[in-house]
């Protein structure tokens, strides 16, 4: 099949079907799309919550997209007030190790993958341990 079967008017696809997409921003508080770029808002915060999955200096961080300076500022409030949990970013940074780790590992293993110490690991498994029995006691069953 060759490129002449292939609709005509509104086929923007890339030569190669697999072009990045332009696509425009959405505001984190409010949703709406930011169609001109140059409104665009940003700042970047602390989340313990983050993590980057293309590079793992971007962890612990977050970074928030807003249509105008008032969303924005709502926004940098919501994680000033949310408390920045290291046990919560080590958690995630083991369970992404895990994600990507075939049959058994060990903690220190899995610390050095980390790049955490031994200990960060285990209050990383600690932490995410305790989370999951408070999900089993407020829904029951497996979390
Ligand atoms: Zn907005």
């Amino acid at each position: 099949m060759d490129d002449t079967n292939r609709p005509g008017d509104g086929w923007d696809e890339d030569e190669d079907g697999y072009g990045e997409p332009d696509l425009p921003e959405l505001c984190d508080e409010c949703g709406v799309t930011i169609e001109d770029e140059a409104d665009e808002l940003y700042a970047l915060v602390p989340d313990s919550s983050a993590i980057n999955d293309a590079d793992p200096r971007g962890d612990g961080k977050r970074l928030l997209t807003a249509c105008s300076i008032d969303h924005l500022a709502q926004l940098v409030e919501v994680y000033r007030r949310r408390p920045f949990q290291p046990e919560e970013l080590w958690a995630a940074k083991v369970c992404r190790e895990l994600a990507q780790t075939d049959g058994p590992v060990t903690l220190e293993a899995l610390a050095v993958a980390c790049d955490l110490s031994p200990q960060q690991a285990q209050s990383g498994v600690d932490w995410h341990n305790a989370r999951a029995r408070e999900w089993r006691h407020r829904f029951g069953g497996e979390p």
